[in-house]
Protein backbone atom coordinates (compact mmCIF):
# COMPACT_ATOMS: atom_id res chain seq x y z
CA UNK A 1 0.00 0.00 0.00
CA UNK A 2 1.41 3.40 -1.19
CA UNK A 3 -1.55 5.71 0.39
CA UNK A 4 -2.03 9.11 -1.32
CA UNK A 5 -1.73 11.34 1.05
CA UNK A 6 -0.75 14.97 -0.44
CA UNK A 7 -2.23 16.07 -3.73
CA UNK A 8 -0.86 19.56 -4.62
CA UNK A 9 -1.96 21.31 -7.84
CA UNK A 10 0.19 24.06 -9.48
CA UNK A 11 -0.96 26.58 -12.41
CA UNK A 12 1.55 27.94 -14.49
CA UNK A 13 1.20 30.42 -16.81
CA UNK A 14 4.04 30.08 -19.73
CA UNK A 15 6.93 32.98 -19.62
CA UNK A 16 6.54 35.77 -22.37
CA UNK A 17 8.28 35.07 -25.16
CA UNK A 18 11.77 36.82 -25.56
CA UNK A 19 12.81 37.31 -29.13
CA UNK A 20 15.67 35.75 -29.62
CA UNK A 21 18.89 37.48 -32.06
CA UNK A 22 19.06 35.00 -35.22
CA UNK A 23 16.55 32.51 -33.85
CA UNK A 24 12.80 32.35 -35.34
CA UNK A 25 10.21 31.61 -33.19
CA UNK A 26 8.33 28.51 -33.46
CA UNK A 27 5.57 29.39 -35.12
CA UNK A 28 4.87 31.80 -37.27
CA UNK A 29 1.78 33.73 -35.40
CA UNK A 30 0.83 36.17 -32.94
CA UNK A 31 -0.81 33.93 -30.55
CA UNK A 32 1.04 30.70 -29.13
CA UNK A 33 -0.63 26.99 -28.87
CA UNK A 34 -3.93 26.49 -28.79
CA UNK A 35 -5.62 29.84 -28.07
CA UNK A 36 -5.29 29.64 -32.08
CA UNK A 37 -7.49 27.16 -32.13
CA UNK A 38 -10.16 29.36 -30.02
CA UNK A 39 -9.14 32.92 -31.15
CA UNK A 40 -9.39 32.72 -34.98
CA UNK A 41 -8.43 36.12 -34.90
CA UNK A 42 -4.64 34.86 -34.72
CA UNK A 43 -5.03 33.19 -37.84
CA UNK A 44 -6.98 35.55 -40.18
CA UNK A 45 -5.45 34.11 -43.15
CA UNK A 46 -7.83 30.61 -42.39
CA UNK A 47 -11.13 29.96 -43.95
CA UNK A 48 -13.21 31.11 -41.04
CA UNK A 49 -12.05 34.50 -39.91
CA UNK A 50 -14.08 35.84 -36.86
CA UNK A 51 -13.54 39.02 -34.68
CA UNK A 52 -13.39 37.40 -31.23
CA UNK A 53 -11.44 38.95 -28.72
CA UNK A 54 -8.52 36.88 -27.00
CA UNK A 55 -10.64 34.02 -24.17
CA UNK A 56 -8.88 36.04 -21.13
CA UNK A 57 -9.83 34.37 -17.83
CA UNK A 58 -10.69 31.05 -19.43
CA UNK A 59 -7.45 29.75 -20.84
CA UNK A 60 -5.12 32.31 -19.98
CA UNK A 61 -4.99 35.83 -17.63
CA UNK A 62 -2.27 36.79 -20.40
CA UNK A 63 -3.36 37.65 -24.02
CA UNK A 64 -0.20 34.93 -25.77
CA UNK A 65 0.64 33.23 -23.26
CA UNK A 66 0.07 29.68 -22.76
CA UNK A 67 0.58 27.52 -19.55
CA UNK A 68 0.05 24.20 -17.85
CA UNK A 69 -1.80 22.35 -15.22
CA UNK A 70 0.86 20.23 -12.92
CA UNK A 71 -0.58 18.08 -9.98
CA UNK A 72 2.29 16.50 -7.71
CA UNK A 73 1.16 13.55 -5.35
CA UNK A 74 2.70 12.22 -2.70
CA UNK A 75 2.45 8.95 -1.07
CA UNK A 76 2.79 8.26 3.04
CA UNK A 77 6.52 6.95 1.74
CA UNK A 78 7.22 10.15 1.05
CA UNK A 79 7.09 9.31 -2.95
CA UNK A 80 6.42 11.88 -5.07
CA UNK A 81 5.08 12.05 -8.91
CA UNK A 82 4.58 14.90 -11.26
CA UNK A 83 1.55 15.10 -14.01
CA UNK A 84 0.76 17.39 -16.33
CA UNK A 85 -2.14 18.76 -18.99
CA UNK A 86 -2.68 21.66 -20.28
CA UNK A 87 -5.82 24.34 -19.62
CA UNK A 88 -4.03 25.40 -16.40
CA UNK A 89 -6.63 27.84 -15.83
CA UNK A 90 -9.21 25.47 -15.78
CA UNK A 91 -8.14 21.89 -15.24
CA UNK A 92 -6.00 23.40 -12.21
CA UNK A 93 -9.38 23.62 -9.79
CA UNK A 94 -11.23 20.78 -11.74
CA UNK A 95 -8.24 18.83 -10.19
CA UNK A 96 -8.14 20.23 -7.35
CA UNK A 97 -12.16 20.54 -6.48
CA UNK A 98 -13.08 16.93 -7.53
CA UNK A 99 -9.95 14.76 -8.64
CA UNK A 100 -8.07 15.69 -5.29
CA UNK A 101 -10.91 15.18 -2.65
CA UNK A 102 -11.48 11.47 -4.62
CA UNK A 103 -8.06 10.25 -4.98
CA UNK A 104 -6.60 10.91 -1.27
CA UNK A 105 -6.46 7.70 0.83
CA UNK A 106 -6.26 5.88 -1.95
CA UNK A 107 -3.26 3.94 -3.04
CA UNK A 108 -1.35 4.96 -5.55
CA UNK A 109 -0.33 1.65 -6.92
CA UNK A 110 -3.51 0.62 -7.69
CA UNK A 111 -3.58 2.83 -10.94
CA UNK A 112 -5.80 1.41 -13.16
CA UNK A 113 -8.60 1.43 -10.11
CA UNK A 114 -8.03 4.83 -9.51
CA UNK A 115 -9.05 5.79 -13.85
CA UNK A 116 -11.40 3.90 -13.52
CA UNK A 117 -13.02 5.71 -10.17
CA UNK A 118 -12.26 9.11 -11.71
CA UNK A 119 -14.15 8.73 -14.99
CA UNK A 120 -16.75 6.73 -13.80
CA UNK A 121 -17.21 9.72 -10.74
CA UNK A 122 -16.83 12.58 -13.76
CA UNK A 123 -18.71 10.05 -16.15
CA UNK A 124 -22.10 12.13 -16.54
CA UNK A 125 -20.94 15.76 -17.35
CA UNK A 126 -16.68 14.21 -18.86
CA UNK A 127 -15.66 11.21 -21.00
CA UNK A 128 -14.28 13.96 -23.33
CA UNK A 129 -12.44 17.20 -23.02
CA UNK A 130 -11.22 19.21 -20.06
CA UNK A 131 -12.16 16.07 -17.68
CA UNK A 132 -10.01 13.61 -19.30
CA UNK A 133 -7.27 16.32 -19.35
CA UNK A 134 -7.12 16.64 -15.71
CA UNK A 135 -7.85 12.26 -15.46
CA UNK A 136 -4.72 12.68 -17.84
CA UNK A 137 -2.35 14.95 -15.54
CA UNK A 138 -3.26 12.38 -12.23
CA UNK A 139 -2.72 9.50 -14.28
CA UNK A 140 0.80 10.65 -15.24
CA UNK A 141 1.71 11.16 -11.71
CA UNK A 142 0.60 8.03 -10.25
CA UNK A 143 3.27 6.18 -13.17
CA UNK A 144 5.86 8.80 -11.83
CA UNK A 145 5.48 7.53 -8.82
CA UNK A 146 5.00 3.67 -9.41
CA UNK A 147 8.53 3.77 -11.28
CA UNK A 148 10.11 5.53 -8.73
CA UNK A 149 8.87 3.19 -5.96
CA UNK A 150 10.11 -0.43 -7.93
CA UNK A 151 13.08 1.72 -8.90
CA UNK A 152 12.63 1.29 -12.73
CA UNK A 153 12.06 3.85 -15.32
CA UNK A 154 8.09 4.01 -16.48
CA UNK A 155 9.47 2.36 -20.09
CA UNK A 156 10.45 -0.33 -18.16
CA UNK A 157 7.22 -1.27 -16.64
CA UNK A 158 5.37 -0.89 -20.33
CA UNK A 159 7.03 -3.93 -21.57
CA UNK A 160 11.09 -2.16 -21.58
CA UNK A 161 13.03 -0.62 -24.84
CA UNK A 162 12.10 -1.69 -27.96
CA UNK A 163 14.16 0.56 -29.80
CA UNK A 164 17.63 2.15 -28.45
CA UNK A 165 16.54 5.74 -29.63
CA UNK A 166 13.36 7.65 -31.13
CA UNK A 167 13.70 8.95 -34.19
CA UNK A 168 11.67 12.73 -33.66
CA UNK A 169 10.41 15.33 -35.92
CA UNK A 170 10.53 19.09 -35.15
CA UNK A 171 7.06 21.30 -34.85
CA UNK A 172 8.13 24.76 -36.32
CA UNK A 173 10.01 27.42 -38.38
CA UNK A 174 13.51 27.43 -36.54
CA UNK A 175 14.63 25.03 -39.41
CA UNK A 176 18.59 25.91 -39.52
CA UNK A 177 18.34 25.15 -35.79
CA UNK A 178 16.54 22.16 -36.48
CA UNK A 179 19.10 20.64 -39.27
CA UNK A 180 22.01 21.91 -36.81
CA UNK A 181 19.95 18.98 -33.96
CA UNK A 182 20.52 16.35 -37.27
CA UNK A 183 16.89 16.49 -37.74
CA UNK A 184 15.43 14.88 -40.81
CA UNK A 185 11.75 15.77 -40.42
CA UNK A 186 10.16 18.82 -39.93
CA UNK A 187 6.07 19.41 -39.00
CA UNK A 188 5.28 22.89 -40.62
CA UNK A 189 2.70 25.49 -39.12
CA UNK A 190 0.65 25.76 -41.52
CA UNK A 191 0.95 29.61 -42.74
CA UNK A 192 -2.31 29.90 -44.82
CA UNK A 193 -5.62 28.31 -45.15
CA UNK A 194 -8.28 28.95 -47.27
CA UNK A 195 -9.33 31.85 -46.69
CA UNK A 196 -5.97 33.21 -48.49
CA UNK A 197 -7.06 31.21 -51.57
CA UNK A 198 -4.42 30.73 -54.30
CA UNK A 199 -2.27 32.73 -52.40
CA UNK A 200 -2.14 30.23 -49.44
CA UNK A 201 -1.38 27.46 -51.86
CA UNK A 202 1.89 28.95 -53.13
CA UNK A 203 2.31 30.19 -49.15
CA UNK A 204 2.48 26.49 -48.21
CA UNK A 205 4.39 25.13 -51.14
CA UNK A 206 6.79 28.31 -50.37
CA UNK A 207 7.17 26.86 -46.57
CA UNK A 208 7.76 22.82 -47.75
CA UNK A 209 10.31 24.13 -50.34
CA UNK A 210 11.92 25.88 -47.63
CA UNK A 211 12.53 22.57 -45.57
CA UNK A 212 13.72 20.82 -48.01
CA UNK A 213 15.90 23.58 -49.06
CA UNK A 214 17.73 23.80 -45.37
CA UNK A 215 17.28 20.05 -43.82
CA UNK A 216 17.43 18.00 -47.54
CA UNK A 217 15.45 16.61 -49.94
CA UNK A 218 15.13 13.71 -48.75
CA UNK A 219 13.65 15.19 -45.06
CA UNK A 220 10.08 14.52 -44.18
CA UNK A 221 7.36 17.09 -44.41
CA UNK A 222 4.33 17.20 -42.60
CA UNK A 223 1.49 20.28 -42.02
CA UNK A 224 0.00 20.73 -38.61
CA UNK A 225 -3.34 22.54 -40.11
CA UNK A 226 -5.10 23.45 -36.57
CA UNK A 227 -8.48 22.45 -38.14
CA UNK A 228 -8.47 25.33 -40.59
CA UNK A 229 -8.43 23.83 -43.88
CA UNK A 230 -11.17 22.40 -45.68
CA UNK A 231 -11.46 19.48 -48.68
CA UNK A 232 -10.65 21.80 -51.61
CA UNK A 233 -7.88 23.72 -50.05
CA UNK A 234 -6.00 20.65 -48.72
CA UNK A 235 -6.27 18.81 -52.31
CA UNK A 236 -4.98 21.88 -54.47
CA UNK A 237 -1.73 21.97 -51.56
CA UNK A 238 -0.95 18.40 -52.02
CA UNK A 239 -1.47 18.48 -55.74
CA UNK A 240 0.85 21.61 -56.27
CA UNK A 241 3.49 19.89 -53.39
CA UNK A 242 4.01 16.56 -55.62
CA UNK A 243 4.05 18.75 -58.46
CA UNK A 244 7.25 20.23 -57.33
CA UNK A 245 8.43 16.53 -56.17
CA UNK A 246 8.39 17.30 -52.58
CA UNK A 247 8.85 14.62 -49.95
CA UNK A 248 5.24 15.21 -47.70
CA UNK A 249 4.96 12.90 -45.18
CA UNK A 250 1.55 13.78 -43.77
CA UNK A 251 -1.47 16.20 -43.52
CA UNK A 252 -2.59 16.84 -40.10
CA UNK A 253 -5.99 18.07 -38.74
CA UNK A 254 -7.09 19.53 -41.73
CA UNK A 255 -10.63 19.37 -40.65
CA UNK A 256 -12.63 19.94 -37.36
CA UNK A 257 -11.95 16.75 -35.21
CA UNK A 258 -15.16 15.55 -35.13
CA UNK A 259 -15.24 15.63 -38.83
CA UNK A 260 -14.48 12.17 -38.72
CA UNK A 261 -16.16 11.15 -41.91
CA UNK A 262 -14.65 13.87 -43.96
CA UNK A 263 -11.14 13.04 -42.77
CA UNK A 264 -12.06 9.39 -43.99
CA UNK A 265 -12.78 11.21 -47.46
CA UNK A 266 -9.60 13.51 -47.48
CA UNK A 267 -7.73 10.05 -47.26
CA UNK A 268 -8.92 8.83 -50.10
CA UNK A 269 -8.03 11.66 -51.74
CA UNK A 270 -4.90 11.89 -50.60
CA UNK A 271 -3.37 8.34 -50.12
CA UNK A 272 -3.51 8.05 -54.03
CA UNK A 273 -0.80 10.70 -54.33
CA UNK A 274 0.97 8.82 -51.39
CA UNK A 275 0.37 11.78 -48.88
CA UNK A 276 -1.05 10.53 -45.40
CA UNK A 277 -4.03 11.96 -43.49
CA UNK A 278 -3.37 12.21 -40.06
CA UNK A 279 -5.73 13.15 -36.85
CA UNK A 280 -6.49 12.31 -33.18
CA UNK A 281 -4.83 14.63 -31.39
CA UNK A 282 -8.09 16.32 -30.16
CA UNK A 283 -9.77 12.94 -29.42
CA UNK A 284 -10.26 11.19 -25.91
CA UNK A 285 -10.06 7.73 -24.54
CA UNK A 286 -10.06 4.31 -25.85
CA UNK A 287 -13.82 5.06 -27.23
CA UNK A 288 -12.82 7.70 -29.06
CA UNK A 289 -9.53 6.31 -30.64
CA UNK A 290 -11.73 3.33 -31.96
CA UNK A 291 -14.38 5.65 -33.49
CA UNK A 292 -11.11 7.25 -35.65
CA UNK A 293 -9.68 3.85 -36.33
CA UNK A 294 -13.14 2.05 -37.13
CA UNK A 295 -14.31 4.82 -39.25
CA UNK A 296 -10.56 4.70 -41.22
CA UNK A 297 -10.46 8.29 -41.07
CA UNK A 298 -6.75 8.73 -40.77
CA UNK A 299 -3.54 7.02 -41.29
CA UNK A 300 -1.66 7.74 -38.17
CA UNK A 301 -3.39 8.10 -34.94
CA UNK A 302 -2.66 11.53 -32.74
CA UNK A 303 -3.51 11.11 -29.66
CA UNK A 304 -2.32 13.20 -26.70
CA UNK A 305 -1.15 11.56 -23.37
CA UNK A 306 -1.85 14.69 -21.53
CA UNK A 307 -5.17 15.03 -23.02
CA UNK A 308 -6.83 11.97 -24.07
CA UNK A 309 -6.06 9.94 -20.11
CA UNK A 310 -2.68 9.62 -19.87
CA UNK A 311 -0.14 6.78 -20.18
CA UNK A 312 -2.78 4.06 -18.51
CA UNK A 313 -5.32 5.01 -21.52
CA UNK A 314 -2.70 5.37 -24.61
CA UNK A 315 -1.58 1.93 -24.15
CA UNK A 316 -5.09 0.84 -24.51
CA UNK A 317 -5.56 3.63 -27.53
CA UNK A 318 -1.69 1.76 -28.82
CA UNK A 319 -3.17 -1.86 -28.02
CA UNK A 320 -6.29 -1.12 -30.59
CA UNK A 321 -4.22 0.36 -33.22
CA UNK A 322 -1.99 -2.22 -33.49
CA UNK A 323 -4.82 -4.77 -34.03
CA UNK A 324 -5.92 -2.24 -36.59
CA UNK A 325 -1.84 -2.32 -37.92
CA UNK A 326 -2.33 2.20 -37.63
CA UNK A 327 0.85 3.59 -36.42
CA UNK A 328 0.21 6.12 -33.50
CA UNK A 329 2.45 9.38 -32.97
CA UNK A 330 1.33 10.84 -29.47
CA UNK A 331 0.64 14.49 -30.10
CA UNK A 332 3.19 16.87 -28.06
CA UNK A 333 6.24 16.85 -26.48
CA UNK A 334 7.70 15.37 -22.91
CA UNK A 335 9.01 12.41 -20.81
CA UNK A 336 5.16 10.75 -21.01
CA UNK A 337 5.63 10.52 -24.83
CA UNK A 338 9.31 9.46 -24.90
CA UNK A 339 9.10 6.16 -22.43
CA UNK A 340 5.51 4.98 -24.35
CA UNK A 341 7.76 5.56 -27.98
CA UNK A 342 10.51 3.80 -27.15
CA UNK A 343 8.41 0.96 -25.39
CA UNK A 344 6.32 0.08 -27.92
CA UNK A 345 6.34 -0.81 -31.29
CA UNK A 346 3.39 1.46 -32.75
CA UNK A 347 5.43 4.57 -32.37
CA UNK A 348 8.18 4.63 -34.10
CA UNK A 349 8.43 8.59 -34.55
CA UNK A 350 8.06 11.58 -31.74
CA UNK A 351 7.53 14.79 -32.00
CA UNK A 352 9.14 17.49 -30.09
CA UNK A 353 8.79 21.36 -29.66
CA UNK A 354 12.19 23.00 -29.02
CA UNK A 355 12.07 26.33 -27.31
CA UNK A 356 12.52 30.04 -28.85
CA UNK A 357 16.24 29.91 -27.12
CA UNK A 358 18.36 26.56 -26.41
CA UNK A 359 18.91 27.92 -23.26
CA UNK A 360 15.45 28.16 -21.84
CA UNK A 361 14.64 26.60 -19.19
CA UNK A 362 11.42 24.00 -19.62
CA UNK A 363 8.57 23.51 -17.19
CA UNK A 364 10.14 19.85 -16.46
CA UNK A 365 13.96 19.10 -16.26
CA UNK A 366 15.61 16.52 -16.97
CA UNK A 367 14.40 15.60 -20.54
CA UNK A 368 17.05 14.30 -22.67
CA UNK A 369 19.03 15.98 -25.23
CA UNK A 370 17.74 15.86 -29.39
CA UNK A 371 21.40 14.04 -30.81
CA UNK A 372 21.70 13.61 -34.40
CA UNK A 373 17.68 13.74 -35.14
CA UNK A 374 16.84 11.34 -31.95
CA UNK A 375 16.27 11.24 -28.83
CA UNK A 376 17.12 8.44 -26.04
CA UNK A 377 15.55 7.99 -22.76
CA UNK A 378 17.46 7.86 -19.07
CA UNK A 379 17.35 4.79 -17.16
CA UNK A 380 16.25 7.58 -14.54
CA UNK A 381 13.22 5.48 -11.75
CA UNK A 382 9.78 7.15 -12.98
CA UNK A 383 9.78 9.56 -15.82
CA UNK A 384 12.80 11.04 -14.85
CA UNK A 385 11.73 14.24 -14.90
CA UNK A 386 11.68 17.25 -11.85
CA UNK A 387 9.37 20.49 -11.68
CA UNK A 388 11.11 23.72 -12.41
CA UNK A 389 9.21 25.72 -10.34
CA UNK A 390 10.70 28.87 -11.72
CA UNK A 391 9.47 28.81 -15.07
CA UNK A 392 7.04 31.16 -15.87
CA UNK A 393 4.63 32.37 -13.19
CA UNK A 394 3.66 29.41 -11.17
CA UNK A 395 0.71 29.60 -8.51
CA UNK A 396 -0.29 27.30 -6.22
CA UNK A 397 -4.29 26.37 -6.41
CA UNK A 398 -5.95 26.60 -2.91
CA UNK A 399 -9.55 25.93 -2.95
CA UNK A 400 -12.36 28.45 -2.26
MG1 LIG B 1 -1.53 19.26 -34.34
Amino acid sequence: MAKITQVEVFKFIQPPRKPQPGVKPDWDRPNYGRMAYITTKSMPRLKHTYNVKTNKGVLTDKPGAGGAAVVKITTEDGIYGYGSTGLYNIAAPFIENVLKPLILGLDAMEIEKIWDVMFRVTSMYGRKGLVIQGISAVDIALWDIMGKTMGLPVYQLLGGKVRDKIKVYATGNDLERYARLGYKANKIPAPAGPGSGREGVKLNVLAAERVAKIMGDDAEIMYDCWQGWDIEFTVKVCKELKREGLNVRWIEEPLMADDIQGHRRLKDLLNPMGILVTTGEHEFTRWGARELIDAQATDILQCDIWYSGGISEIRKIIAYAKAHNVIVVPHCHGMPVFHVSISSLQSPFAETLLLDSEDTARLFLGEPPVIDGYIDVPDTPGLGYELNYDWGYMEEFHKG
